[in-house]
């Protein structure tokens, strides 16, 4: 079994041991140590980075036996040009270097939550049921849902308790001592358990890094919640993490509030205020469009040339589908009218419309048009519409006015 130094010194950056295995396992090159500083993932913490006599570890895994397994970087043999030299070797002598700031953003997440969890379940009976230390947020889910108010009473005591800078102890027990402790949470595990005491707060058998006081958690915030599993689930950011996310807020608030030219505290009013203008502006457009459409419709109707069938308007229009539409409506709100409209765009938009009692099959029209140029649509006698027709407005207006004087 690997000792484990973080176990009773947390705070180990720096450690020398002795290579006990170097084994492939999965593709991958594995070094076992008599002691090791490096973090396995386990308890929803993940792994430490660092060196060990140079070479990169990559991960750290736990494996069934109580050994840790560090994954080491495969490149580093090539390059010293002995791609088949193993770059540690068995009763070797080395130095190893966790990678201080990720282990250090760790520890603070990892503290946090377990003062954080402490904190609902003390002052709410809130059982944390489940714990995620993630890249970028961490999470724990709460066995019940609490109210936004109780949330932040809650967040509140727990940055009492980071500010009063109570000491973080470890301690060793044995189950049946553990069980006259009083355990946040009762542990499933045999043998000695190892307990992490936040003074007069918090008992909880723990595996993990923690920070040696509670100052060094900083700050506690929690950033979102959400229903979770008939309970819920918090995001919280703990020191370091809590200033870069308190910085990234503060650059989007500020982009924000400049392009408006508002504090922040005036953003809600304002935005809603865009809102409500785009919608004006939305509605009046709207009813302009329509309006428009009258006018151009009378104005076509009026240069219409007369066919056998009625009088005919085929024209391309630069229009989208509701325009085109409105338009052929406006035309044949003229009696004795009918209507071919084609979008200027490619693929064609095509609106066929004839007024009242002209002896003309809107729809046939249509259909004529896109069994030769593709595309699809339909309607009825007096009004149809399609799209997707693959030929130029000029060409499709040929083969309608064909197919309606036929
Ligand atoms: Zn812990």
């Amino acid at each position: 079994m690997t000792d484990r130094l973080y176990y009773t010194d947390p705070h180990c950056r720096e450690f020398d041991a002795v290579v006990a295995r170097v084994e492939r396992r999965d593709g991958r090159t594995v070094v076992m140590l008599d002691r090791t500083s490096f973090y396995p993932t386990s308890g929803g913490q993940p792994f430490d980075v660092g060196t060990l006599g140079g070479v990169r570890v990559i991960d750290v895994v736990d494996d069934e036996e109580g050994e840790v397994l560090h994954v080491v970087e495969d490149s580093v043999g090539a390059d010293l040009g002995r791609p088949d030299a193993q770059p540690l070797q068995v009763g070797q002598r080395v130095h190893g270097v966790i990678d201080w700031p990720r282990r250090f953003d760790h520890m603070q997440q990892h503290t946090g939550q377990h003062v954080l969890s402490a904190a609902f379940d003390r002052l709410f009976g809130a059982r944390t049921v489940s714990f995620h230390l993630g890249a970028d947020v961490s999470t724990i889910d709460l066995a019940r849902e609490l109210k936004a108010a109780d949330i932040a009473v809650a967040e509140t005591e727990a940055n009492r308790i980071v500010w009063e800078d109570r000491p973080v102890a470890i301690r060793f027990a044995d189950a049946k001592e553990a069980e006259a402790l009083r355990l946040r949470k009762p542990s499933a595990r045999e043998g000695t358990l190892r307990l992490i005491d936040v003074e007069e707060f918090d008992l909880s058998a723990c595996g993990g890094t923690h920070v040696a006081r509670t100052g060094g958690i900083g700050i506690i915030a929690i950033a979102s919640w959400e229903r979770f599993k008939g309970g819920q689930r918090l995001e919280f950011l703990c020191g370091g993490r809590a200033l870069a996310g308190f910085r990234s807020q503060r650059d989007t608030l500020s982009a924000a509030t400049g392009l408006l030219s508002v504090s922040a505290t005036e953003m809600p009013t304002a935005i809603e205020r865009l809102l409500a203008d785009a919608k004006d502006q939305k509605r009046a457009g709207t009813a302009l469009q329509m309006e428009l459409a009258r006018y151009r419709g009378a104005e076509l109707a009026a240069s219409a040339e007369a066919t056998d069938r009625g009088r005919l308007v085929a024209r391309a229009i630069d229009a989208d589908a509701g325009g085109l539409k409105s338009l052929a409506a406006s035309i044949t709100a003229s009696p004795g009218h009918i209507a071919v409209l084609v979008s200027t765009s490619t693929p064609a938009l095509v609106v066929v419309a004839r007024s009242a009692g002209v002896n003309v099959k809107a729809n046939v029209v249509l259909a004529a048009l896109t069994s030769r140029f593709g595309g699809r649509g339909g309607g009825k006698p007096e009004l149809a519409q399609g799209g997707g027709l693959n030929a130029p407005a000029k060409q499709i207006l040929e083969v309608a006015r064909a197919a309606l004087l036929e």
